[in-house]
């Protein structure tokens, strides 16, 4: 079982009128220091504040009628959690979410206001994820993986169709590397539609699980740190399915950056759109700014992710300090 690019044409039929097309900018001081188009793709400014409202709402509307009678579980470090509680409702099915303690508060309020029943356990996303698996038999609700499911990363995939319609002609995409749903349909749409262009994941130093499990050759657990880019922490699944391979095959690079680096990244996107976005959203900036990549042969599309930072982060970031 793997994702093909019809089955990503397939999702972008299915969740158009659900979803959001979001805005591209130009980034008029990065454009001029690589000396190539650098643009930004303003997927923050989706509903629910991230683009995790594509591959959930995708998945929903694939689910069978008895199972969505019956309901939907999931674990997530957040924007997952909020993208199916938003679309759970929309549709009218009941959405259960497993949280981690390390879920920052301003996400779990966000989802419980969505209408979903909220379950915290645990201090790691592998804690919430084992609590699904046990309601998943007890309870006979369907799962809705955060990134290792295909009609998830169908979903995720239709951000690249949107994007390469708006701007045929990138070389080089910089997406937010987490469980790799993401990265993974991205690279399909993407690499299926212009063979040349490349597809780079972006993580933070501290608790890479993907970085480290394709650098190991096989899904590896990582400890989970707290970082700037919350969004991108939890592991992989040491029985992955479907990302690991798909992003071992596509992903041209991985890059791997410093707390530093990201907030320096969001007070650079802050001073160019006006808006916060959250760390995990900054580290295609990031990487650019801190010289990761010196001398791109084409136009470049950073994939500006999600929004859900709290105040407190904003603060702390725009002040300088380390978080
Ligand atoms: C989930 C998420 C990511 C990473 O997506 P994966 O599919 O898990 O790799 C990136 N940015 C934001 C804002 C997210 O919520």
């Amino acid at each position: 079982m793997t994702v093909t690019l019809d089955d990503i044409r397939k999702a972008e039929a299915r969740i158009a009128g659900h979803v959001r097309q979001t805005p591209l900018l130009q980034d008029a001081v990065l454009s001029a220091r690589l000396g190539q188009a650098v643009v930004l793709k303003q997927e923050y400014r989706q509903t629910t504040g991230a683009f995790k409202l594509r591959g959930a709402t995708n998945a929903l509307l694939s689910l069978p009628p008895d199972a969505r009678a019956r309901g939907v579980i999931t674990a997530s470090t957040g924007n997952h959690g909020r993208a199916l509680a938003h679309a759970a409702r929309a549709e009218g099915i009941r959405a259960v979410i497993c949280l981690s303690r390390l879920v920052p508060g301003n996400k779990v309020q966000a989802i419980q206001a969505l209408g979903a029943e909220v379950r915290i356990i645990g201090q790691s996303q592998d804690d919430a994820m084992a609590e699904v698996a046990r309601a998943v038999q007890a309870e006979g609700l369907t799962e809705i993986a955060p990134f290792d499911d295909a009609a998830v990363i169908a979903g995720q995939g239709t951000l690249a169709l949107e994007l390469l319609a708006q701007r045929p002609d990138l070389a080089t995409l910089l997406v937010p590397l987490s469980g790799g749903g993401l990265a993974a349909g991205v690279a399909v749409a993407a690499k299926a539609l212009r063979p040349d262009i490349r597809v780079i994941g972006i993580s933070m130093q501290q608790g890479a699980a993907m970085a480290a499990s394709l650098a190991a050759g096989h899904p590896v657990e990582v400890a989970e740190l707290p970082s700037l880019a919350d969004s991108l922490g939890g592991g992989i699944g040491l029985h992955n399915r479907l990302t690991f391979a798909l992003c071992r095959r596509l992903l041209d690079s991985v890059i791997l950056l410093s707390e530093p680096e990201i907030a320096a990244a969001m007070r650079h996107i802050h001073a160019t759109t006006g808006d916060w976005v959250e760390g995990a959203a900054a580290v295609g900036v990031a990487a650019l700014l801190a010289g990761h990549l010196p001398a791109p042969d084409g136009p470049v599309a950073a994939l500006l992710t999600g929004a859900n930072v709290s105040p407190e982060t904003t603060a702390r970031v725009l002040a300088g300090e380390l978080v």
